[in-house]
């Protein structure tokens, strides 16, 4: 780095990178606490399932509540946790928190939920990572069925031996494994038939002007239709229009996530959500269509 090599060097960085390098030491050095402090919460977005017009399932997203910065987006600092190797403990955090909330809500409106939470490539590489799973699902007592675990595409890019031997080692325990923002990584197809896949989630940038661009819209059915003669689930991310959740219904694509339904909320305002049954399903009320 520019900075390491003396002082003169400094001239070459500019107002902005300097905030930005001192911002990102300060960030990291933060993060070293964060878990001991127990300053990271999970926001859950509800998925809507198309045909039974049911939420069956929520993502767990990750926020930092900063002591000074106020509430974090997980982009701000996950790939700082990246980087640095914080990202398996915090992974590991987020595997038990979810497992904790799933316990949680057994005997409440959000007891048939499943969770589903993101993991990154670097946590994959965990070796410990599918026997701590096991661990949290078993502390809490639940079926494995009940945890999702979404990956991007990068897993397919590098360490595939060892990626395929932890995807099959999730398999065999029973969690379902999902394909985040699918269509924009740099992988081959030949992953979905190489590796086991339950569900794969259109990228929001396809979804986004689906009903405006023709080539978005073919995209869309593309995949729709790849993954159903594949076995595979689809649901598409970033669905914010009642346009867009039509032509994702009429296409037969599985699940929606996004604005339209709910923003990620906190557990106790899902719970709300669901109990007063005030989220947008798209459905007249009572039509179990
Ligand atoms: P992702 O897994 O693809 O999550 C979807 C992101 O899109 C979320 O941003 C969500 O709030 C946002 N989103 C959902 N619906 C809409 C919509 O209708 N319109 C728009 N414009 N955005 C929508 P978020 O929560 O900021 O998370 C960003 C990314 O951070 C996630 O992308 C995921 O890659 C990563 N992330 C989040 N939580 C975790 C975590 O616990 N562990 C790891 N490793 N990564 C995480
Ligand atoms: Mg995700
Ligand atoms: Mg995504
Ligand atoms: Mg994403």
């Amino acid at each position: 780095r520019a900075k390491d090599q003396g002082r003169n060097t400094y001239q070459f960085y500019t107002e902005g990178m300097q905030d930005r390098e001192v911002m990102r030491l300060e960030l990291d050095k933060d993060l070293s606490k964060a878990l001991a402090n127990e300053e990271f919460v999970l926001y859950y977005q509800p998925q809507l399932n198309l045909e039974t017009g049911d939420i069956t399932s929520v993502e767990a997203l990750i926020r930092w509540q900063h002591p000074r910065r106020g509430l974090l987006s997980p982009v701000e600092f996950i790939p700082l946790a990246e980087e640095s190797g914080r990202i398996s403990d915090i992974g590991r955090w987020v595997v038990m928190a979810a497992c904790r909330q799933l316990a949680r809500w057994k005997k409440t409106p959000c007891e048939n939920l499943r969770i589903a939470v993101n993991l990154s490539g670097r946590e994959l590489d965990d070796e410990y990572l599918v026997d701590h799973i096991r661990d949290a699902l078993a502390k809490e007592n639940l079926s494995p069925d009940q945890l999702e675990v979404e990956l991007t595409e990068e897993i397919f890019i590098e360490n595939l031996e060892h990626n395929r031997n932890q995807l099959n080692r999730l398999r065999e325990l029973g969690v379902q494994l999902a394909i985040d923002d699918f269509g924009v990584g740099y992988s081959s197809l030949a992953y979905l038939r190489d590796f086991p896949v339950d569900l794969l989630k259109i990228d929001r940038s396809f979804i986004t002007e689906v009903t405006e661009r023709h080539d978005d819209a073919v995209i869309t059915r593309a995949v729709i239709n790849l993954a159903h003669n594949l076995g595979i689930q689809v649901i598409a991310e970033g669905v914010e229009t009642d346009g867009q959740l039509n032509f994702l219904r009429n296409h037969r694509c599985n699940l929606a996530q996004g604005y339209l339904i709910s923003r990620p909320i906190p557990a106790a305002d899902l719970e709300q959500a669901l109990e007063e049954g005030i989220l947008v399903t798209g459905l007249p009320e009572g039509t179990g269509l």
